[in-house]
């Protein structure tokens, strides 16, 4: 006797941000983490700082790379 077999089920990616393995959501703001902080000068006070791009979770960029099973 023959039996079906199941097709596999298959899960949607979507290129955006918040599923990329790079996407760090941090203190209520999302930093993307695929290259080393860069140099942020406040114009305000003149002080000097480093930190992550900024994204929005619907962005996306040619880097976007989907999240390691970990
Ligand atoms: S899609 Fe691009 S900008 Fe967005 S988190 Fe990934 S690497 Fe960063």
């Amino acid at each position: 006797m023959a039996t079906r077999k199941r097709k596999a089920e298959v899960e949607e990616t979507v290129v955006a941000c918040e599923h990329c393995r790079y996407f760090v959501p941090k203190d209520g703001r999302n930093e993307c983490r695929r290259n080393p902080p860069t140099v942020a000068v406040d114009f305000e006070d003149g002080g000097v700082t480093s930190m992550f791009p900024l994204v929005e979770a619907g962005e996306w960029c040619g880097c976007w790379s989907p999240r390691l099973n970990s």
